[in-house]
């Protein structure tokens, strides 16, 4: 529509078609109100029922809650409409009426459950608060993939069908390929590296990941977004500084550019840009750390996988962002390179926010035979990834590079309770559609 304007652009004293959802209609007896609301807030549209021709009255006023109408009037001032202005239509036209009955309620007031929600998308996104955490992660997408690009990264979109997943064979999702098994990506993992190993050098890229976790949980999805970086002649600490400069640059560009979402959320005074440099403990430290809270029944000891509630530990006590860093090489993945002085010493790292892990990460091995010897430690065949093995064969820098879940970025920067909130459409175990 060419001539529409947006309800917060309505200036007094001109005429304008807004157009939108009938947030609410408030009839006072010989005058009426109908909010009409817009993606960029909401108008009063005024009927003086006695004034005005009754066909115009009914058709503004009889529209059903969340119709679409488009409404063409003066704007004049007034100081006790919500915006400071209202419109006196002079047309009336309804795009689209709604049913009566709506599967929840827009304006927020009366509480939906989270399926109803999920169900209903539309609908839900049509809440403030809905909307604005979707406006955020754009805004987060947006300031990412610039802080990519001062460093120098090139976005890249690599295959989500591959012959073989990476991760280990569980948590792959099979599909039929013209006869032939294949997989939905787990991660772009190995297409970044065989990049990175071409005068590209520095990559990125932002797209989705698929795993096949078999509970629900309020971290973990189907589906989720990987924010992918893999840089040529980078080594660990390098990666660490990349990434935090991203993580911060999407927490800069939220509290910059989002002021009314983060409003809408409840967030606008507790929303602060996390602080640099985030620490960066060896996994030695952690667990020493997570058995001086106390926190845990049974004291870890060295090779333990950390427990979730001795993450938590650790995040409270830490209070921020923090790196960990050195892991056992045992619990990295075989792609991930040993220290040289310490091979019993990877040199992966995870940065985790207080509530949870965001991202890992390390430096690569880019030596073929220690890479085939991880392949074949892991129990996967180094044969089925030949395609990737064999560049190794003809000039693979040292690289290094780590993945951050997009959603769990979402989700902390906005203390979202469960990772749904931060996605469209959710895929896990229940839920396939929408
Ligand atoms: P976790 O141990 O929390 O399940 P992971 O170590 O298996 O995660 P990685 O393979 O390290 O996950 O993936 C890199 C990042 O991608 C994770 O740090 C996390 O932020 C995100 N991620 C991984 N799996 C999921 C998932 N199922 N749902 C949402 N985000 C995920
Ligand atoms: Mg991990």
């Amino acid at each position: 529509m060419d001539d529409r304007t947006y309800t917060a652009d309505a200036t007094p004293d001109e005429t304008v078609t807004v157009a939108g959802w009938v947030h609410e209609i408030r009839d006072l007896g010989g005058i009426a109100f109908l909010i009409l609301r817009d993606k960029t807030g909401r108008i009063q549209i005024k009927f003086e029922k006695e004034e005005m021709d009754d066909e115009l009255v009914e058709t503004g006023l009889d529209a059903p809650r969340e119709s679409v109408v488009s409404v063409t009037g003066a704007v004049e001032e007034e100081p006790r409409a919500p915006t400071g202005v209202e419109v006196t239509p002079d047309s009336v036209e309804v795009l689209s009426a709604a049913d009566t009955e709506l599967p929840l309620d827009p304006t927020g007031k009366v509480e939906a459950e989270l399926p109803t929600r999920l169900d209903n998308r539309t609908l839900d996104l049509r809440r403030e608060a809905g909307q604005a955490i979707f406006e955020i992660r754009s805004e987060m997408q947006r300031a990412a993939r610039e802080a990519f690009r001062a460093v120098d990264a090139t976005e890249i979109n690599t295959p989500k069908i591959v012959a073989t997943g990476t991760e280990g064979g569980t948590e792959l999702f099979p599909i039929t390929y013209f006869g032939r098994e294949a997989f939905m990506n787990q991660s772009p993992q190995l297409f970044k590296q065989l990049v990175a190993g071409s005068n590209v050098e520095r990559v990125f890229e932002i797209g989705p990941i698929f795993r096949a976790e078999e509970h629900n949980t309020p971290r973990h999805l189907n589906e989720a977004t990987s924010i992918d970086f893999e840089g040529a002649f980078c080594d660990h600490h390098e990666a660490m500084d990349v990434c935090e400069s991203v993580v911060v640059a999407a927490y800069e560009g939220v509290a910059e550019n989002c002021t009314e979402e983060l409003g809408a959320l409840d967030l606008a005074e507790d929303f602060s840009v996390p602080e640099t440099p985030f620490p960066r403990l060896t996994y030695e430290e952690a667990i020493e750390r997570i058995n001086a809270t106390g926190a845990l029944d049974e004291q870890l000891v060295w090779g333990d996988d950390l427990p979730t509630e001795g993450e938590k530990a650790l995040g409270d006590d830490v209070g921020g962002h923090y790196f960990i860093t050195d892991w056992p090489a045992d619990i990295k993945p075989f792609y991930i390179m040993d220290h040289d002085d310490d091979e019993t010493l990877s040199t992966g790292f995870d940065l985790m926010h207080p509530r949870m892990e965001l991202v890992s990460g390390g430096q690569r091995e880019h030596r073929r035979e220690q890479l085939i010897e991880g392949f074949e430690a892991q129990g996967l065949d180094p044969e089925a990834f030949e395609y990737y093995t064999k560049i190794f064969r003809y000039g693979m820098p040292p690289h290094a590079g780590w993945a951050i879940g997009g959603e769990r970025l979402l989700m902390t920067m906005l203390e979202l309770d469960n990772i749904r909130e931060a996605v469209l459409f959710p895929r896990d175990r229940q839920r396939l559609s929408p």
